[in-house]
């Protein structure tokens, strides 16, 4: 079998390449450091290995020898072992090291390289490292080499001419001397240089200034690693390419709250925005074991969620039948993402309301012909409205339970991140219900963001008056509140 060096990227979740995030679902043992986003390894089998060789709480990291003898073992008996590392494996990350050792051990290995954090973090602070007229060259260089040994590898009268772009990988303890070191073989004090402290990440921080002041505006800062330096007139750029900061929830953090299986698109969607996302899942979705239902026996089907159609259509597939059997029913969708989820296979919504809670489906149901035999299916908690509605019209309703939420625990850590966002989101009574009984109460800090009426409601129930209600009850709607009520928070 073969050992995969593969690359992490920088931080930023989605700066890991599609050819690692494909390894890491298929491997059977993970060797990880720090620094690695710990969403790259939500993809990892359950029943994967994983083993964290990286610093213990300010200790020391396991001993490079051990790490390679342990892909050595693991290589050997054959499993299949991802080496996930920061940034790219092959740049200041030992893993020229690692593939000496396997190649030595005669284990085979491939590479998978990654985003470099000497390239990405200028890139997210709005500094190209290369310019047609300020650089022509990049240098990427180790900072954490001492240079005050005499044996140090770093060659200072080199590095201050080098023509081009300097990058330190390096903690602060060093800037100093670095500084000091490149202004005495030449290299101008006044030249443009900034330190990116947990560079693509939502916390990003950016010190720019000057080669004669950035040590002593980075200690003034209490940067921390991981951190690097830029130093060259690139870093100029900064003042008209800056983006990351500028993006509308930067430096907002947001709980999110919906199960797992869910609450991926949200969060991405809010990462995207520049948020901080807190992953507090109070809820997890369990699927009812069931057949398929006799679709055909149905004129309505009504589908009340996005699990419900992934759910419908398992069923479905198990029996061997696909998005035909709804073919001689009208087919409603409680909102756009149900509706979206319909598409996925194959299937155009008949209809889907306006408003996008139960009422609304049972008025734009009114509008059309009335059904004689309906289907709904849904989750098992589900509110009565809908069924109720429809026996009144004369239908005959019959209700597929396709799954239940039960209650996901929460660490002490989690809730302790939850009441330190700024905003906590919810999008069902379930996952409000759920939160509350796993964090003993809702917590008083964050502003509250509610989905709808409904979600609303269950809030006050349980003593909290939502801060903002989404007036469109879909995600989209859920964003769109969230930013206004950024934006009139900062505005005033
Ligand atoms: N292989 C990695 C580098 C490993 S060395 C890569 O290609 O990116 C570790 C050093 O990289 C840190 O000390 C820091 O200087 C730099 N680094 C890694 N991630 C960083 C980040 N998100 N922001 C700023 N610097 C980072």
């Amino acid at each position: 079998m073969t050992v995969y060096l593969v690359g992490a990227g920088p931080g930023d979740p989605g700066l890991i390449t599609a050819r690692g995030l494909e390894l890491i679902a298929a491997a059977d043992v993970i060797v990880y450091d720090r620094l690695i986003p710990p969403e790259a390894l939500a993809g990892a089998r359950a029943d994967a290995e994983l083993i964290y060789v990286g610093k213990q709480g300010g200790g020391p990291s396991t001993a490079q020898a051990q790490i390679e003898r342990l892909l050595i073992d693991r290589g050997r008996r054959g499993a299949r072992v991802v080496r996930l590392k920061g940034g790219d494996p092959f740049v200041f990350g030992r893993g020229g090291e690692e593939a000496e050792a396997l190649r030595a051990a005669g284990v085979d290995y491939e590479v998978v390289p990654g985003v470099s954090a000497g390239v990405a973090a200028p890139a997210y602070a709005g500094v190209p490292v290369t310019h047609r007229e300020l650089a022509s060259a990049v240098a990427f260089v180790t900072g954490h080499e001492d240079p005050t040994k005499p044996d140090s590898m770093l060659d200072f009268a080199a590095l201050a001419a080098f023509p081009g772009t300097l990058v330190f990988y390096m903690g602060v303890r060093q800037l100093e001397l670095i500084a000091r070191r490149l202004i005495d073989a030449g290299r101008p004090e006044d030249e443009p240089a900034m330190v990116v402290e947990r560079g693509t990440l939502s916390d990003q921080r950016v010190i720019a200034g000057r080669l004669g002041t950035i040590a002593a505006q980075a200690a003034a800062a209490g940067v921390r690693p991981p951190a690097l330096t830029v130093v060259g007139p690139v870093v100029s750029l900064r003042n008209q390419l800056e983006w990351f900061e500028r993006r509308p929830l930067a430096g907002v953090s947001v709980a999110v709250t919906r199960a797992r299986e869910q609450a991926s698109g949200l969060a991405a969607r809010l990462r995207g925005l520049g948020a901080s996302v807190v992953e507090a899942p109070a809820i997890r979705i369990v699927p009812r074991p069931g057949p398929a239902p006799a679709l055909e026996r149905y004129d309505l089907v009504v589908l009340s969620s996005p699990n419900g159609v992934r759910l419908l259509f398992e069923r479905l597939a198990a029996a061997g039948a696909d998005a035909r059997a709804l073919a001689g029913a009208r087919v409603a969708a409680i909102g756009p993402g149900t509706a979206a989820a319909l598409r996925q296979h194959g299937v155009i919504a008949d209809v889907v309301p306006e408003r996008f809670v139960a009422e609304g489906l049972v008025e734009a149901l009114a509008a059309g012909p009335a059904p004689r035999r309906a289907l709904i299916a849904r989750a098992a908690e589900a509110r009565d409205v809908l069924p109720r509605a429809l026996r009144e019209r004369g239908a005959e309703v019959d209700v597929l339970e396709l799954y239940e939420t039960v209650a996901e625990s929460l660490s002490d850590a989690q809730l302790e991140a939850v009441s330190g966002a700024d905003y906590l989101t919810f999008t069902s009574s379930s996952t409000v219900r759920f939160f509350s009984r796993a964090a003993g109460r809702l917590p008083a800090a964050p502003r509250i963001l509610s989905i709808g009426p409904v979600t609303s409601q269950t809030l006050r129930e349980l003593g909290r008056e939502p801060d903002v209600e989404a007036a469109r009850h879909d995600i989209d709607g859920l964003l769109e509140a969230l930013l206004a009520d950024v934006a009139a928070r900062r505005s005033g």
